[in-house]
């Protein structure tokens, strides 16, 4: 579909839940996407995009970071320690803080940098065994834990469960959020964006509705 297409449904969107168009950004999440597809967007002005594999991002975003100015990377999958320092220096974002140990890496690695991205906080708001991300009942402690580093908490993420309807989570992250004084809410992708947006997203990540069906290279 058309990035244009996918502006529309969002302007429509927030107007349906009276909310404002630069209120929600667009992360076009180009992972696995051939370079031709990801070129065909940054040609028509897009700038923000999302990768989940820091290692990928390494491999093509500097080289079209020369080519296109103001490039604005979020990092959106889980995230080792040993790759916080990379991801750091690649994005402006990262939505997939997690765990302890890593949000202790990134205020490391912070001090040393002089400079950290905006991070988000995940929650596994379905709490799926198999997924990333911290339960709801300890959201609000961690949240605490990463502000105590002094790092730059701007809001939560999820994913929810593929067999429920996400509007349930991104509602609970919605009320997580905010009973932490916490504005960003990173949810919402293809199939369910309109209902993040009126739910509250501030940052949807959309992949294969602007991209088509990610091909394996
Ligand atoms: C791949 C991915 C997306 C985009 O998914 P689509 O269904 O293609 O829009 C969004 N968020 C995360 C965390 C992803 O890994």
């Amino acid at each position: 579909m058309p990035l244009a297409d996918i502006q529309d449904r969002i302007r429509a969107a927030c107007e349906a839940s009276g909310r404002k168009k630069d209120d929600v950004t667009l992360i076009a999440v180009s992972k696995v996407q051939p370079n031709d597809r990801v070129e065909a967007v940054l040609d028509q002005g897009h700038r923000v995009f999302g990768e989940n594999k820091v290692q990928e991002a390494a491999g093509k975003w500097p080289a079209f970071c020369e080519v296109y100015s103001d490039v604005q990377l979020h990092m959106i999958g889980p995230l080792q320690t040993n790759k916080a320092r990379q991801a750091m220096e690649l994005a402006q974002a990262i939505h997939t803080v997690d765990r302890p140990k890593l949000a202790a890496t990134i205020a490391r690695l912070a001090q040393e940098i002089g400079d950290c991205p905006d991070l988000f906080i995940q929650v596994n708001t379905g709490e799926e065994p198999q997924k990333a991300g911290v339960f709801p009942a300890q959201a609000d402690t961690f949240v605490a834990e990463v502000r105590a580093l002094d790092l730059p908490v701007k809001g939560l993420m999820c994913i929810p469960p593929v067999d429920e309807e996400p509007s349930l989570h991104f509602a609970l992250l919605a009320k997580i959020a905010a009973r932490n004084g916490l504005t960003g809410l990173s949810m919402g992708m293809s199939s369910d964006f309109e209902r993040a947006i009126a739910l509250g997203a501030t940052h949807i990540r959309v992949g294969s509705a602007i991209f088509g069906d990610r091909v394996s290279v």
